[in-house]
């Protein structure tokens, strides 16, 4: 529930409701707004009772929230949250972050490569995955901490903050050692105990939308995160499994804006994985921007035509520096910053 108080309510009257919810064994969460207050109400399984709220005075509207989320929700946090990774700050309206990387580190020499040609392009993070979901098993699995050591020295050498995905509880706290941000898989988005665990250790985490997750589903797995105390989420969109067969995914990108409304938390786009195609890559990441994302994650190999994973839709360098230029010239179509 979200108590709003009356634009002139006073500090006892917001003190005596913040005491009537913990009375009633919930916690309360004061949200201060530009013209009143807000009281939010954490802690309920169910609907909460008006009754006790009636008669206080100071309130003018008691509102039910049913969804299943609520600290990442605008009601409960109305300002723009600023994720820092590194020194890239992500969020909405400010200066959009590019992610780039291979799909998986193949070896020192394969990710360090990589790295200097995207940082040289103007990239912000380095991403590449030690730990793959792979469809398959007998598909390459990835080097594991090895390439996550790789990941790191290659961040360090080219100055860029690194994020790497995790697959198991067991694998957190090595990787937050290492990575600037650490990446829920879209297979995992759901892995309800992987997602506590990241929210009880100290830094960003990216989380990807389900492959048929409804954007209900994607908010409630980030509200986990949010509710074991971490607060640096970013929402990565990588394309969801509609009837459409012609491409990987279909890019949903009216969630962009949508969830610009809903949450305060930052939206990031994956092109890559939605499309599947290197030659679709550019012109959905410049879309992206144009509809207000906070960033773009694509991958990047120096050979794609090698590459032990995603080939098809890796950038080669000379691809990556010219989807950096052309969402230079895109920037200024992008949607007025709130
Ligand atoms: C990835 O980004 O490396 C990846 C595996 O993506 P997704 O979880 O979106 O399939
Ligand atoms: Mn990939």
């Amino acid at each position: 529930m979200l108590i709003v108080m009356e634009h002139s309510a006073t500090q006892p009257q917001i003190d005596t409701v913040i005491a009537a919810v913990r009375r009633l064994g919930f916690t309360p969460q004061p949200i201060p707004g530009e013209n009143r207050m807000a009281i939010g109400v954490l802690g309920n399984q169910g609907y909460v009772d008006d009754e006790p709220f009636r008669d206080l005075p100071g309130i003018q509207e008691l509102i039910h929230v049913t969804k299943p989320y609520k600290l990442v929700s605008r009601d409960f946090h109305p300002h723009d949250s600023v994720v820092v990774v590194g020194g890239a700050k992500v969020g909405w309206g400010l200066e959009p972050v590019v992610i780039a990387g291979p799909c998986t580190v193949e070896s020192r020499e394969q990710v360090l490569v990589t790295a200097k040609a995207v940082k040289a392009a103007g990239a912000r993070v380095l991403r590449g995955g030690a730990f793959k979901p792979r469809t398959g098993p007998h598909a390459f699995q990835g080097l594991g901490y090895e390439g996550l050591e790789y990941l790191a020295e290659a961040g360090r050498e080219v100055g860029l903050p690194i994020i790497t995905e995790v697959m198991r509880i067991d694998q957190v706290e090595t990787v937050a050692h290492l990575a600037d941000c650490l990446q829920i898989g879209a297979r995992n988005m759901q892995n309800f105990d992987l997602l506590k665990e990241v929210g009880r250790i100290g830094k960003p985490v990216m989380l990807k939308r389900g492959i048929s997750a409804t954007l209900e589903e994607f908010l409630a797995a980030a509200e986990y995160i949010v509710l074991e105390g971490n607060v640096d989420v970013i929402l990565c969109e990588r394309g969801i499994r509609t009837f459409e067969r012609a491409l990987r995914s279909t890019l949903d990108l009216g969630v962009v804006p949508f969830l610009r409304q809903v949450t305060h938390l930052p939206v990031i786009v994956d092109p890559s994985h939605a499309l599947g195609r290197r030659d679709l890559v550019t012109p959905m990441a410049k879309a992206a921007l144009v509809v207000g994302a906070a960033g773009v994650m694509v991958e990047v190999h120096p050979d794609p035509a090698n590459a032990l994973c995603d080939g098809p839709q890796s950038l080669d360098p000379p691809g990556f520096t010219q989807l950096m230029r052309e969402l230079g010239a895109t920037r200024s179509l992008s949607t007025p910053r709130a």
